[in-house]
């Protein structure tokens, strides 16, 4: 058998779903809307998104009457399947932030990092346990040419350098060769245990969620707006929209997002002389620095989650349960997980998945209202929203208020990514983008033509 064979079997013996919701303890299903009924405000999506918007919604005013709104289960989507960095930043890393919106990257970077504070204390607060460890996270160099910016990323942000003997010493790879540790701007979660805490959280304060409920649209009234379900209407007086990746209720937003699935490997639990082996007692996330990043960490039972590399969409921005599985990328991430870890060889996986990110051409959220302000969106966090979506369910709130606040006024609130041309274009446009960003990977990260041309008009493509 050659070893792509063996790695493809290895891969499909693993259970196809994810690792986060295939646990004891998960809640069981909530009933549906069906018939009329009427809120303050109603919230649309069940992922992190919604469900921080409507337990901020609460705390913030109690009397106000909440709905969500969930097309299929609490967390089922990307909140629930994702790598479970909780990360501070909102802009999809430091470097998307500081060039995009260089005049206010540090009050970003401030937000950020109070983000993630508040999440930690609203953990304690509400009892929920999602298995949180703010270990932070390493980003490695495993390539000479990305050693430098790791240095400068190092210096420009105070996180601690580690050269390879530093890093090997965290973490025992022979593919590492350098590594920039923020010790402070990153926790691990369980991100499934994480929204079925907040949803348990929202309804111990009020607020009503109705599972295996679609909402099919929307349309004005003269005193809000009604929310169309499959099966009822909901009459609002205001709709804070979480749909991520999923077709936007309001089609102008339709342009700015691509649906892309990214993928998602764990091992069986790692034995103690596995885990002796290659060290990691610090438990940080760690992430490497190509084009086409793997993102990976422990579990709390010592499992290693591997995910990223390939960031795939399907013409006509598809959306399908049938995409959730890759047996060709998983076989990709497991040999490059052996690549890093080939002390690990013959450790099998127990699960594989994949699922859908909502990427927008700047990499993180946008936010605005509709219908007269009554209704306010936050989509587009590109991969990195475990964290940020909290924020943009503040970003919602605030922009709902109708009063000018702190994050009203910021550029990054203010401002829209550029949007993705319609069909064939889309499809050709990113088939050309991953085609040079893999090749960049290989030139030592020298960007071609293509790649220099989207830099200059502020687009990209990434997961
Ligand atoms: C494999 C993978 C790995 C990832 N890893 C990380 C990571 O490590 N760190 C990180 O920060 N981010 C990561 N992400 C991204 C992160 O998971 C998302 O940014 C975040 O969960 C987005 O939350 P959300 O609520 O906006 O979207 P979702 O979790 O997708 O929730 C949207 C919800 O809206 C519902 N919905 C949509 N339309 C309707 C409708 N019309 N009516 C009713 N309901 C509707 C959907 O059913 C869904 O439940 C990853 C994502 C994936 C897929």
């Amino acid at each position: 058998m050659t070893r792509a064979e063996q790695l493809g079997r290895l891969v499909m013996a693993a259970e196809p779903r994810p690792f986060w919701l295939d646990q004891r303890g998960a809640p069981s299903a909530r009933a549906p809307l069906r018939g009329e009924a009427a809120a303050d405000l109603v919230v649309i999506g069940g992922g992190f998104t919604g469900l921080w918007t409507a337990l901020l919604a609460k705390e913030s005013d109690p009397e106000r009457s909440v709905v969500l709104v969930e097309g299929h289960r609490v967390g089922w989507a990307a909140s629930g399947r994702n790598g479970g960095f909780c990360d501070a930043s909102l802009t999809h890393g430091a470097a998307n932030g500081r060039e995009r919106f260089p005049a206010e990257f540090a009050t970003l970077q401030r937000l950020g990092a109070e983000n993630l504070d508040a999440i930690q204390i609203a953990l304690d607060r509400h009892g929920i346990d999602c298995e949180f460890e703010r270990t932070g996270s390493i980003g490695v160099a495993t390539e000479e040419y990305q050693v430098d910016g790791l240095r400068e990323a190092a210096e420009n942000s105070g996180a601690t350098f580690l050269d390879t003997a530093g890093l090997r010493a965290e973490v025992n790879s022979p593919a590492y060769l350098a590594g920039v540790w923020d010790k402070q701007g990153a926790a691990m979660v369980q991100p499934a245990r994480l929204a079925w805490g907040l949803a348990a959280a929202c309804e111990r304060l009020g607020v009503r969620i109705f599972e295996g409920t679609p909402a099919l649209g929307l349309s004005g009234e003269a005193d809000g707006v009604a929310v169309r379900t499959r099966d009822g209407v909901l009459r609002a007086g205001q709709v804070a929209l979480g749909t991520s990746a999923f077709p936007a209720l309001l089609g102008r937003l339709r342009p700015y997002i691509v649906p892309v699935y990214d993928y998602v490997l764990v091992t069986e639990p790692l034995s103690a002389a596995q885990r002796a082996e290659i060290g990691w007692r610090s438990r940080q996330g760690i992430g490497d620095s190509g084009n086409q990043f793997h993102y990976y960490r422990l579990t709390a039972d010592d499992r290693i989650l591997w995910g990223g590399y390939d960031a795939i969409y399907h013409f006509g921005r598809g959306i399908r349960a049938a995409y959730d599985q890759r047996p060709a990328t998983f076989a990709t991430l497991a040999a490059h997980f052996f690549t890093t870890f080939p002390q690990l060889e013959g450790i099998r996986f127990s699960h594989r998945w994949g699922g859908v990110i909502d990427t927008c051409s700047r990499f993180c959220a946008f936010f605005g209202t509709a219908r007269r302000g009554r209704v306010a969106y936050a989509l587009g966090f590109t991969g990195l929203g475990v964290g940020a979506s909290r924020f943009g369910a503040r970003v919602m709130l605030d922009l709902l208020s109708g009063e000018p606040t702190e994050l009203t006024r910021l550029r990054l609130v203010r401002s829209k990514p550029v949007p993705f041309p319609p069909e064939p274009l889309a499809y050709l446009g990113i088939q050309a983008t991953r085609w040079s960003l893999a090749r960049a990977d290989r030139r030592d990260g020298r960007r071609n033509l293509w790649l220099r041309a989207l830099d200059a008009a502020g687009l990209g493509f990434d997961s």
